[in-house]
């Protein structure tokens, strides 16, 4: 049932252009990203809480719709689509949220959960095939054919994501939207998600476009790394760049607090001061001058372009630079 590979890896199959949000005239919850992911491709995309990666997850999913911009899935327009012809999208579009606990009906056995979507689908038919392909989906997440009629209070959160997991996979998806997918879980069973998560990912080719605010989750799972801070991609580069190598301060900041694996590695903390701006009042030029130890006069008036650096790295910032960063003495940088 599982398995058509990695082959297409240079296929595009989402790409946003110049996407944007805006509420109210004024609340740019999203302000202009554009980004793509290639066939099989895991695409992280990281910042603090309030960025607007959710906002961009429910926006490629169709949930919320666009202020501006186009969102194209496998050579589709899907930015217009209306909830029925989206509906025919979503066979290839699946989506795996943070809360286990929430996502699933708590009504409905695992059984019937994770063969749902392929019922709707027509694609199989009579008690006695979905009982089967249960017990042959349940098994590919670590889970066996006695869970079957088991309901979503009697799993541990770690089993419920698996049938969240395994539920969006049912139907091969080329992507699965997955936004947060492990932060509500045990430490020691993230990694055995994780896990399950690139299993299931080398076996059918799935795309992942991977939501997430924790680093070292995003270091094991990514391909390629995308940094949001209000609204707005700061830096993308492939994930062995971005570790080694981040040129945005902003980037470089949120990896300063990542322990390092080795104490020859540590790197010198930076402590933003203060918290992000509110989206209805997005400072001028560079929006992430008043809390940048970099900034520079030109910061406060120019809003810098996306830099391409080479190899597919992209930073917008007017002084992009490789770490270590030689930073100015500023009022507002503090370090630990
Ligand atoms: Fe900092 Fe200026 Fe770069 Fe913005 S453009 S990240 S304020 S150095």
């Amino acid at each position: 049932m599982l398995g058509k590979g990695r082959s297409r890896m240079s296929e595009t199959i989402l790409k946003l252009d110049n996407v944007a949000k805006i509420y109210g005239h004024t609340i740019r919850a999203v302000d202009g990203v554009s980004f793509d992911i290639k066939a099989g491709e895991t695409l992280a995309l990281v910042g603090e809480s309030g960025c607007g990666k959710s906002t961009v997850a429910r926006m490629v999913l169709g949930l919320t719709g666009l202020t501006k911009g186009g969102i194209e899935f496998d050579g589709v327009d899907i930015s217009g689509l209306s909830q029925k012809a989206l509906r025919s999208v979503r066979r290839e579009l699946q989506f795996v949220f943070q809360d286990p606990y929430s996502s699933l009906d708590p009504r409905m056995t695992a059984g019937d959960i994770v063969t749902e979507p392929m019922v709707v689908h027509g694609m199989i038919r009579g008690p006695k095939q979905r009982s089967s392909v249960a017990g042959q989906l349940l098994e590919a997440v670590g889970l066996s054919a006695r869970h079957i009629g088991q309901r979503p209070r009697q799993f541990s959160g770690g089993q419920r994501q698996r049938l969240g997991i395994i539920r969006a996979f049912a139907l091969s998806p080329k992507l699965i939207v997955a936004d947060e997918p492990v932060s509500a879980l045990d430490v020691s069973i993230r990694s055995q998600v994780i896990n399950i998560l690139q299993d299931l990912q080398q076996e059918k080719g799935t795309a992942y476009l991977f939501i997430s605010h924790d680093m070292p989750t995003v270091r094991h799972i990514a391909d390629r790394v995308a940094v949001m801070y209000l609204g707005k991609i700061m830096e993308i580069a492939p994930k062995e760049q971005f570790f080694s190598a981040p040129h945005h301060p902003y980037s470089q900041a949120l990896l300063s607090a990542v322990p390092a694996s080795h104490p020859r590695r540590r790197r010198q903390r930076i402590l933003l001061p203060g918290d992000p701006p509110s989206p209805a009042a997005i400072p001028t030029g560079c929006r992430f001058h008043p809390r940048c130890p970099m900034a520079q006069d030109i910061c406060r008036v120019e809003e810098p372009p996306a830099r391409a650096l080479g190899d597919g790295h992209i930073a917008a910032c007017h002084f992009a630079a490789p770490w270590p960063i030689q930073i100015p003495a500023a009022p507002h940088a503090e370090f630990a």
